[in-house]
């Protein structure tokens, strides 16, 4: 019996996955009992031949807003991967983390845009300045190769940036400058962190919203263009998983 590829798809904001859980389809799942009290929400669909767990950080309890950021990603990543491993009693062949970013005027992008992350994931505001740390604080974690997708679905390719801020300060500016980073958001690479502690290969999907360098406020422009933005990850994400239903199912 051949079994359907199995992807993850970690979210952050409610806005953001809202659009693709309807267009999947996706039915709630019981989160696994160690995880019943955190935030996390879990859903699964089966789409164009792919079995799929969609997870997102959820809402904050105490502020009332969704868990945005690196320290809920991470949760959110290994509550999925729990449910996939317990609950489906499957190792995942890949996970997406899939949301809005931040993109540049002066690496070409434009708002609506989306990137497939290429070649890595890095993080901009962990700056340790001690032996070893430093390049723990950097993260420098190794993106899927989704190239030959990115060229069919018109994606753009990116060094993903992770940090903790929505805005960028100068510190950051210069570390995203000599990165080389192209797209920044703030959960990719926990995502990853955990996907590499799991051996499975994290790949990234990230609708651009603002651009860092206009003179518009990133949280103005981040506002006026989360509907586009959700509305292009959620037709490239389901676009990506029927290339990947085709692509991972024929090696199985
Ligand atoms: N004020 C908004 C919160 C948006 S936070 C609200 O309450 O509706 C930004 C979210 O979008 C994060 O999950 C992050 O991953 C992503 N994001 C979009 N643009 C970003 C940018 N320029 N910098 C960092 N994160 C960004």
């Amino acid at each position: 019996m051949s079994v359907q590829p199995l992807v993850v798809i970690v979210m952050a904001m409610e806005a953001e996955a809202a659009p693709l859980r309807a267009a999947l389809g996706a039915a709630p799942a019981e989160p696994p009992v160690w995880a019943s009290s955190l935030p996390a929400r879990v859903a699964i669909a089966d789409h164009a031949g792919v079995d799929v767990v969609l997870v997102t950080n959820g809402t904050d309890p105490r502020t009332g807003v969704d868990c945005i950021g690196s320290t809920a990603a991470a949760l959110a990543t290994q509550v999925a991967l729990d449910h996939a491993r317990s609950g489906l009693a499957r190792q995942p062949d890949l996970v997406l983390t899939v949301g809005t970013a931040g993109g540049w005027n002066r690496a070409g992008a434009s708002i609506g845009d989306v990137y497939l992350a290429w070649d890595r994931f890095v993080c901009h505001d962990r700056r340790i300045d001690l032996p070893g740390f430093d390049a723990f604080g950097r993260a420098d974690l190794p993106a899927a190769d989704l190239r030959a997708h990115a060229e069919a679905l018109g994606c753009r390719l990116g060094i993903v940036t992770t940090g903790d801020s929505l805005d960028e300060s100068p510190e950051d500016a210069a570390r995203i400058v000599a990165s080389g980073a192209e797209v920044k958001e703030m959960e990719a690479a926990a995502v990853a962190w955990i996907g590499s502690l799991h051996d499975v290969p994290v790949g990234a999907v990230k609708a651009i919203t603002d651009l860092v360098d206009s003179p518009v406020t990133t949280a103005e422009q981040f506002s006026a263009n989360l509907a586009t933005a959700a509305d292009a990850l959620q037709r490239t994400t389901l676009a990506l998983l029927a290339r990947l239903g085709e692509e991972i199912g024929a090696d199985v």
